[in-house]
């Protein structure tokens, strides 16, 4: 009976599980779906590794599944998948590890308790993240569960690189730069020696650019600064927020809008970046097919952003030897790579535009002397690995 080990990312209207089985020397993907919908009109949806669906099911409009209704779900149609294959080790995507957790950690009721504590970091994912967690221990407390961080990855920042220039008192309670997207950053960090064994050793610059965007500067495979700060709405404009933003503006929408934080944070959070600033939609396929000017509004000033990111991010380095599109715009979007590429000819890179209309891997001509590549992230498998590895080795 072969082992396989579930990876599970919770959020607060879904959730997402992928199944790997373990081979000797790799982990291959057998089925992958989610439950969306949780509280409002729950559906369910499994795929194969070949992206065929092989299981759905809806609960109609209203009902309210909820993450243990759904959880439940998920469990049921595993135990019917698994007939040669053993769970034995389920890993979490979780969003905050704070300074403690500096790599993936096997849970317990003690550490659940700790990540509880960064609940107020990361109010609108931490809770969700850490409910299928709770309730696994609950019900199966034999089932080893692995907790991965997304700001794991960024630990290795210098202080200077984590600091607000805050009183220090504030820094010292917590207050500093985490960054996020930790796991799908360490995944191509682990990949792109296969592909650039030079520049993995050297200096890049990697964008995540899916709903939600960011980039991080990475010099020898480890993180050394990121767009993404004391939360995920910094840096770069997103699908709905609004990345970086001078705080006085805060200050101005409280004192001359009347707003509060709750009103506040569905601004930045929710109705803001291309959707905001297209008055749109979120959805970068949809703006780069409309005629609007405000939709090309939206993708300019996102590209921009880009750009002056790039320089900070190559200033922090000291230098660039590669950069990496990744995630739903990165992977998919040629011509958001076309004008990133454009505009960061000044860094020395060189399209090579027949290379980025096919999706790469290497999108940069063979003289570019900074290399681009678009590569396609896994934070699942990602996951799945430290949760192997990390059992493998208790
Ligand atoms: P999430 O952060 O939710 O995982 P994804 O990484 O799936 O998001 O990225 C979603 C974004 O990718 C959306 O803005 C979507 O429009 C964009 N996207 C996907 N395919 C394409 C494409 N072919 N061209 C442009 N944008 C694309």
């Amino acid at each position: 009976m072969a082992d396989a080990f579930l990876v599970v990312n919770a959020g607060s209207s879904s959730i997402k599980f992928s199944l790997y089985i373990a081979h000797a020397e790799s982990l291959g993907l057998a089925v992958r779906g989610q439950v969306e919908g949780l509280f409002t009109s729950p559906h369910f949806a499994a795929k194969n590794d070949a992206g065929a669906v092989v299981s759905e099911k809806a609960w109609g409009e209203g009902a309210k599944l909820g993450h243990a209704g759904a959880l439940d779900h998920i469990a049921g149609f595993i135990r019917g998948e698994l007939a040669e294959h053993r769970v034995v080790g389920v890993g979490h995507r979780v969003v905050h590890g704070g300074l403690e957790y500096t790599r993936p950690v096997r849970v317990n009721a003690d550490v659940v308790a700790a990540l509880e504590k960064f609940i107020p970091l990361a109010p609108l994912h931490q809770p969700h993240n850490l409910t299928p967690i709770r309730l696994l221990l609950e019900r199966q407390p034999g089932l080893a569960q692995v907790a991965c961080f997304d700001t794991s990855f960024h630990r290795t920042n210098p202080e200077i690189a984590q600091r607000f220039a805050l009183p220090a008192e504030l820094h010292d309670a917590g207050v500093r730069r985490y960054g996020f997207h930790g796991l799908s950053y360490e995944y191509i960090a682990s990949v792109l020696p296969q592909h650039d064994a030079q520049a993995a050793r050297g200096k890049t610059i990697v964008l995540h650019l899916g709903n939600g965007a960011s980039m991080c500067a990475i010099e020898a495979c480890a993180s050394i600064a990121s767009t993404m700060g004391f939360t995920a709405v910094d840096g770069l404009p997103m699908g709905t927020r609004t990345g970086a933003l001078d705080p006085g503006v805060i200050l101005y929408l409280m004192d001359q809008r009347g707003m509060d934080a709750r009103a506040i944070e569905k601004l930045i959070y929710n109705q803001s970046g291309l959707l905001g600033v297209s008055g749109i939609s979120s959805d970068m396929r949809t703006l780069l097919a409309s005629a609007d000017p405000r939709a090309k509004t939206a993708i300019d000033l996102y590209c921009y952003r880009i750009r002056r990111e790039l320089g900070s991010l190559a200033a922090a380095l000291g230098g660039l030897d590669a950069i990496v599109f990744t995630a739903g715009i990165g992977e998919n979007s040629a011509e958001i790579r076309a004008r990133v590429c454009r505009d960061a000819a000044w860094l020395g890179v060189e399209l090579d535009s027949a290379a980025n209309a096919r999706g790469g891997p290497r999108i940069s001509a063979a003289a570019s002397r900074v290399s681009a590549w678009a590569i396609p992230t896994n934070e699942e498998l990602m996951i799945a690995r430290h949760t192997r590895n990390l059992l493998g080795a208790a």
